[in-house]
Order: structure tokens, then C-alpha cells, then sequence
């Protein structure tokens, strides 16, 4: 099974609150470099677009790689807040 049949079966309440932010948005595009944020997150999460990283939060997996593996420790994360996130139950 490829990972995308199996992110395809998580199911997920999602906040209109992000719980993901990035602190200071502009040292992604000044200080970091190869900006790994692109690459470490399983789900996708951070992209860049329109000359800056998107915090595409609905499909966090909330596996907390991103909480250590931003060089700059440059992510604020939280769990969702109660009742809201992902369900693991189908996957
Ligand atoms: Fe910004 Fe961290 Fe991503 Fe680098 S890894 S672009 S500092 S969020
Ligand atoms: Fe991606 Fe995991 Fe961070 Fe969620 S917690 S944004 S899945 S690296």
C-alpha cells in the first residue's frame, strides 16, 4: 500500500484554528536555507508558495516532527485543540 492510500484513510476533525504557526515568517525565507520543513513533514503540511511557507494544518498527522526538526525552532506546535485533529481509527 502506498503512503497516499494510507493518508487517504485517516479521517479528521478539523479546527478553524491553526495549531501550527510559524513564529517569525520572514527568517523562512531569509535565514533558513534549504528550508527542510518542505521535506521532513509526512503530511505535506508546509509549502511553499507565493515566495512564502503555507501552514496547510487540516492534514497534520500530528506526528511532532516539526517542533524539533525546523533548524531555527521557528514553528510554534500544539495538539489540536480538544475534540479536533486527526483520527487514526480507519488508517
Ligand atoms: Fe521556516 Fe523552519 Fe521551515 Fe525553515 S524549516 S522554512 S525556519 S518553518
Ligand atoms: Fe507535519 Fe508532523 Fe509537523 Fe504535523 S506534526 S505538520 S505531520 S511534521
Amino acid at each position: 500500500m502506498k503512503i497516499e492510500d494510507k493518508l487517504f484513510l485517516d479521517r479528521y476533525r478539523v479546527s478553524e484554528e491553526s495549531h501550527l504557526k510559524i513564529a517569525d515568517p520572514g527568517i523562512c525565507m531569509k535565514k533558513c536555507g534549504e528550508q527542510p520543513c518542505l521535506y521532513f513533514c509526512p503530511a505535506n503540511v508546509y509549502r511553499l508558495e507565493e515566495g512564502r511557507i503555507s501552514v496547510h494544518y487540516e492534514g497534520c498527522l500530528e506526528c511532532g516532527s516539526c517542533r524539533i526538526a525546523c533548524p531555527l525552532l521557528n514553528i510554534d506546535w500544539t495538539f489540536p485543540r480538544g475534540g479536533f485533529g486527526i483520527c487514526h481509527k480507519f488508517g
